[in-house]
């Protein structure tokens, strides 16, 4: 599931190959894509317009267009943003096309493609946004756009309790921080995913949101972590290197690249595959 290094590039692509083109013609395939505000809305509200700027919290994108209204994308397991010239043959479950006003003479189309179907594609008033997109405003801190450190990790923290790691994936919490990077950060700053939150110094936990800023902010630099399912591609379609970074996610039974003398190791937490050195993290 893409995670905010993921998100933050495929943002940075829409950025510098969708905002500032007319969205001339829209095609909604699967209307379970749309489903929050459904086909008509998607296509009226689209049509026509221009996105002025594409933005992130979190995991959504969400892209201001010059009619006033914005579209949120958000890509949950298996979502994928691609933008190729026209004609190009549409991969399968290819569900929302914008055909984009031609630059420099190419004639491109915006492609939301998504599998398994949990992403979606919503336009939407951003007056009120509170409505139809309750999620946001309970949001935590996005680590990398707001100003985030140790203070605010730690008033976010203040009065839960329990295993760290599920601290991390909750959304309310810290924004964009999913499984991989959740087993990065904690192997980075040596903390097992099981420690309780209300055993974390103060000082652990400015070190925790410091690791959470430079792992996302390095990940990003590597255009995110695609994993051997290869779901994971940026609009052009690259995928990202951040993979060849990961010291414990997906290296289970594989020597720690840290201490070197044991091996990492997997166990499931709150449903998640968990990575980590029973050495470095405790
Ligand atoms: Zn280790």
């Amino acid at each position: 599931m893409p995670e905010l290094p993921e998100v933050e590039t495929v943002r940075r692509g829409i950025e510098s190959r969708v905002v500032g083109r007319k969205i001339l013609d829209v095609e909604v395939g699967r209307e379970r894509s749309v489903r929050r505000v459904g086909k008509e809305a998607v296509v009226h509200g689209l049509t026509g317009t221009t996105m002025v700027a594409a933005r992130r919290r979190g995991k959504y994108i969400l892209c201001d267009l010059d009619s006033g209204d914005a579209v949120m994308i958000h890509l949950r397991m298996s979502g994928r943003v691609l933008v190729e010239p026209t004609g190009t043959q549409r991969p399968a479950h290819t569900h929302v096309v914008l055909q984009l006003a031609p630059r420099d003479g190419l004639h491109e189309e915006m492609w939301f493609v998504d599998p398994r179907t949990f992403g979606e594609v919503v336009v939407y008033d951003p007056r009120l946004e509170a409505e139809v997109l309750p999620e946001l405003a309970k949001l935590g801190p996005d680590p990398i756009s707001d100003r985030f450190d140790g203070g605010v990790l730690a008033e976010r923290l203040a009065g839960r309790r329990g295993a760290i790691k599920p601290l991390l994936l909750n959304q309310h919490v810290v924004a964009g921080v999913g499984n991989i990077y959740a087993d990065e950060v904690l192997h980075r700053v040596g903390l097992r995913w099981s420690r309780t939150v209300d055993t974390l110094s103060r000082k652990k936990i400015d070190k925790l949101a410091f690791a959470i800023r430079e792992i996302l902010a390095e990940a990003i630099e590597s255009g995110g972590s695609t994993l051997q399912d290869t779901q994971y591609v940026d609009v052009e379609g690259n995928v990202g290197s951040f993979q060849e970074n990961h010291r414990v996610y997906g290296r289970e039974g594989l020597g720690c690249l840290t201490c070197g003398k044991t091996s990492i190791r997997r166990v499931m937490v709150a449903g998640r595959s968990t990575a980590y050195c029973p050495r470095c993290q405790r």
